[in-house]
């Protein structure tokens, strides 16, 4: 696993995909617990779940990379590809949706993935175009929903704060004792709250302490870029970003702009190590800056 950070976080594109080749990007799964495995490759990290007849999957990386990933699947399950449930909207973690979705597979996530897959988006920083019939979910939820992949085994999918965009969904396999908190956590880097998609930090720390409070010190965790993770690092991040949110706040609080704090260097001890990926400091200060209460 020696490159993931590299290739993960130079992986979360805006809209720049069409000019990157994944011809030696790999697909390595590795099991977390009895019928759940997580698949790193370039993109949001995947869980792939084996039920008893088809397989689920959490997320689908890039479009490029669908045979790829079919390919480590069968490798487990041989089972066809059921249901692909997307953590939310980007193109890093539903690309392979179109591709999937051809093979039979039933797209399902938040009615926000739908509406902002659907529509698309040009921004200042992305310019993603709306996306085909068969990327969007045939099967969307407002608050929560369930799903049996075997006897007594469910997928407990629902809908959180707004954080990452305003469409972000945590998926707790419950029986497996494993839950996928999508972008909600970059583990050991500085998170991207998404402005442009309805993302506010608040709602981002909210939600780890909320799954914090769901798990147990066995729990398995899985974040949307960086390496799965236990409980106890799950609450240090979230204890890290209150402190990052605090020391932001406090300076604008004595009325200095966003220029003036990111001058200020207020995270600077965190910089070469957590801003160090898709998302560096001046963009998280800002990000904080803008949207915190
Ligand atoms: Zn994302």
């Amino acid at each position: 696993m020696k490159s993931i950070f590299t290739f993960i976080f130079s992986a979360v594109s805006l809209g720049l995909v069409a000019q990157r080749n994944f011809d030696g990007v790999q697909i390595e799964p590795v099991k977390v617990s009895d019928h759940v495995y997580v698949l790193f490759g370039s993109g949001g990290n995947i869980a792939l779940i084996t039920g008893e007849n088809q397989n689920y999957i959490i997320d689908d990386q890039f479009a490029p990379l669908s045979d790829k990933i079919e390919f480590a699947i069968k490798s487990i399950n041989p089972k066809p590809i059921a249901y692909v449930l997307n953590t939310h909207w980007h193109g890093d973690h539903t690309g392979g949706n179109v591709n999937f979705a051809r093979k039979g597979a039933t797209i399902i996530a938040h009615d926000r993935v739908y509406d902002r897959l659907k529509s698309g988006q040009q921004s200042a920083t992305r310019n993603t175009q709306p996306a085909e019939l068969e990327a969007l979910p045939a099967i969307s939820f407002s608050d929560q929903m369930k799903l049996r992949y075997r006897e007594d085994a469910e997928i407990h999918a629902f809908h959180v704060n707004d954080a990452h965009t305003d469409g972000d969904s945590f998926y707790y396999f419950i029986t497996e004792n494993v839950i996928h908190l999508g972008d909600n956590f970059f583990n050991g880097r500085y998170p991207y709250v998404d402005i442009s998609s309805g993302g506010d930090i608040d709602g981002m720390i909210a939600n780890l302490y909320m799954a914090a409070s769901m798990i147990d010190d066995q729990t398995v965790i899985i974040p949307g870029h960086g390496q799965v993770a236990n409980k106890k690092e799950l609450v240090d991040y979230a204890n890290l970003l209150d402190l990052f949110r605090e020391l932001i706040v406090e300076l604008r609080n004595e009325g200095k702009s966003v220029e003036e704090v990111i001058d200020l260097k207020p995270l600077a001890e965190w910089d070469s190590t957590y801003g160090t990926g898709f998302i560096g400091p001046e963009a998280f200060i800002r990000s904080v800056y803008q949207t915190a209460d």
